[in-house]
């Protein structure tokens, strides 16, 4: 392999590290960081990532509680839950999973968390302040990607940026991230033409697509920075990226494997937007020291 490993779980545990010293010190002020999830419904993989979510707050010194409602819960029980967290002063970060069971509409329910306790940055308030280049609360899978370009100081300025990808939660933030730290920006997606010539333009290319193995060696340019955000189970039960790793990592100078990649950044961003929430007077994403 030529490329240089982009290690998440060390990353992450560098971030988490920040989080627990900044939990200590807001105890000293009378402040616990309180974290609330609330799951509806009973798909396995959702209980997997909000249990690993409570549990990475727990081992922070955060305060954490979870909410479980069944499958039968209705919009407007949902809606006065969020209302009863909106008001409740023991917690700061409010993290509603997704996707949410049918009938269930995510977006009323989104846009009922208060932006100061969003989380999760999902809410047309933070992504507006995201759009204007004054993030509160970034979205944690891109913030992870950016966190993860920052902690190798891995250039960004003046680069041709290729995001493949264009959802809410992780290619539009992780776009304009990229687009306010001065790479010039191309967005992909399924009516993207020639997309591999596109890609082959890139000096960093992130890759969210949710198709895996999608970007194969003949779509990287020799020396580009790949960041494989994609999650997929192969029928063996393996988890594999959007990114070809074996192909890519013999063209690219630095990427980020799967699983521990991406994943373990998105709880760490998470952890570090929760205490964010708590500091009222602080801004925006983790920056490495
Ligand atoms: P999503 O909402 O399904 O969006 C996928 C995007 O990829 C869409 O914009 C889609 O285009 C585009 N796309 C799909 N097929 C394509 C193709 N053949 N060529 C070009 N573009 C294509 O997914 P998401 O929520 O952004 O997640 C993307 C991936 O990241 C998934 O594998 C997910 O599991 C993973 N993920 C990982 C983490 C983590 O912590 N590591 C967190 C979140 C998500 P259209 O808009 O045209 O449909």
């Amino acid at each position: 392999m030529a490329a240089q490993l982009i290690d998440g779980k060390v990353i992450a545990k560098a971030v988490k590290e920040d989080v627990r010293a900044r939990v200590e010190s807001l105890k000293t002020r009378g402040i616990r960081p309180g974290l609330a999830t609330v799951l509806v419904g009973d798909d396995p993989a959702s209980h997997v990532y909000v249990r690993n979510k409570q549990r990475s707050c727990e081992e922070l010194g955060m305060h954490s509680i979870g909410h479980e409602l069944p499958v039968s819960t209705s919009q407007d029980e949902l809606m006065a839950l969020i209302e009863r967290l909106n008001r409740d002063p023991a917690i700061h970060g409010i993290l509603l999973q997704l996707p949410l069971p049918k009938p269930l509409r995510a977006e009323p329910a989104l846009y009922a968390i208060a932006p100061d306790k969003d989380i999760d940055g999902l809410h047309p308030f933070n992504v507006g302040r995201l759009t204007m280049g004054e993030p509160r609360f970034v979205p944690c899978t891109p913030a992870g990607v950016m966190a993860m370009l920052d902690y190798h100081k891995l250039p960004i300025e003046g680069k041709n940026a290729v995001v493949v990808g264009r959802s809410n939660l992780v290619g539009k933030p992780a776009a304009l991230l990229l687009m306010h730290r001065h790479a010039t920006i191309t967005v992909c997606h399924s009516r993207t033409q020639d997309l591999a010539g596109v890609c082959r333009r890139a000096d960093i290319l992130i890759a969210a697509m949710g198709k895996a193995k999608f970007i194969t060696g003949d779509m990287v340019k020799e020396g580009a920075v790949v960041i494989d955000v994609g999650i997929n189970r192969q029928s063996d039960g393996k988890l594999v990226g959007d990114v070809d790793f074996d192909a890519v990592a013999r063209k690219a100078s630095w990427i980020t494997p799967v699983p521990g990649g991406v994943g373990p950044m998105t709880i760490a961003m998470l952890m570090h937007n929760t205490v964010l929430a708590a500091t009222p007077s602080e801004q925006g994403a983790w920056r490495p020291h």
